[in-house]
């Protein structure tokens, strides 16, 4: 079988990074999840004191120190998934707090901010057998990819996954936060002027509101046999 490229985007916390895992470790493929860099990149600006308290960007100083933000993935032995590394420090926790969440997507719209991670991206899967999950993947880094998939699912059931990942790891979140916060980032991400969030025009639109994580699992499974062989 061709080592092929897998963009799978769509909209906030709709389940793609479970599925596009779960297939990179199936089907032995590199996984990038590339929200993770761009949360890398809002976890340096916070660091950093590049933000302030009403959430303006200090934008001189972070483009003039984006070259000193590393991201790189390395697999955890335990949970068999890759944890994310910003400059040699294991931040999986740090990146995914609401924090974090709260001041992603205004980050993301820089056009300097997307310019270095787009390359960054590019570079890791020059080689083919990636797959990559984002907002902009199908349609700006890999829009050759030979399998493009667009992920949905209503706003309600989207908030409750994300609010469950929550507290099943101990942090604290509230429902409507989660809710309003998902919603306003697809606002900003899908109206950015660089790069936004849109389905690509040969993208295979999956809603996975009423699926199971297996039944997604097999669906993506047999999506990549028809265009791998
Ligand atoms: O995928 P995740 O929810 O972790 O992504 C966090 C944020 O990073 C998104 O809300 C979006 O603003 C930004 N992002 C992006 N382009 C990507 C992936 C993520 O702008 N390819």
């Amino acid at each position: 079988m061709k080592k092929i490229t897998i963009a799978i985007d769509g909209h906030s916390s709709c389940g793609k990074s479970t599925m596009a895992k779960d297939l990179a470790r199936e089907i032995g493929y590199i996984y990038i999840d590339s929200g993770a860099m761009y949360r890398c990149c809002t976890l340096f600006a916070l660091d950093e004191g590049l933000i302030a308290a009403d959430g303006t960007i200090d934008t001189t100083t972070l483009e003039r120190r984006m070259p000193e933000i590393h991201v790189s993935f390395r697999l955890n032995a335990e949970t068999g998934r890759p944890d994310t590394y910003l400059n040699g420090e294991c931040v999986e926790q740090r990146i995914r707090t609401m924090e974090v969440s709260s001041h992603v997507s205004p980050i993301a719209a820089l056009p300097f901010v997307r310019a270095a991670m787009t390359a960054q991206q590019q570079a890791m899967g020059r080689e083919g057998g990636i797959v990559m999950d984002g907002r902009d993947i199908g349609t700006a880094v890999f829009p050759d990819a030979e399998l493009k998939v667009f992920v949905t699912a209503s706003d309600e059931i989207r908030a409750q996954r994300r609010y469950d990942e929550l507290r099943a790891k101990g942090q604290p979140a509230d429902f409507d936060e989660v809710l309003n916060n998902l919603r306003e980032r697809d606002r900003i991400d899908s109206t950015r002027a660089v790069a936004p969030l849109r389905q690509a025009d040969d993208a295979i639109v999956l809603d996975n509101s009423h699926l199971t994580i297996e039944q997604q699992k097999q669906w993506l499974l047999e999506r990549y046999a028809e265009r791998a062989l």
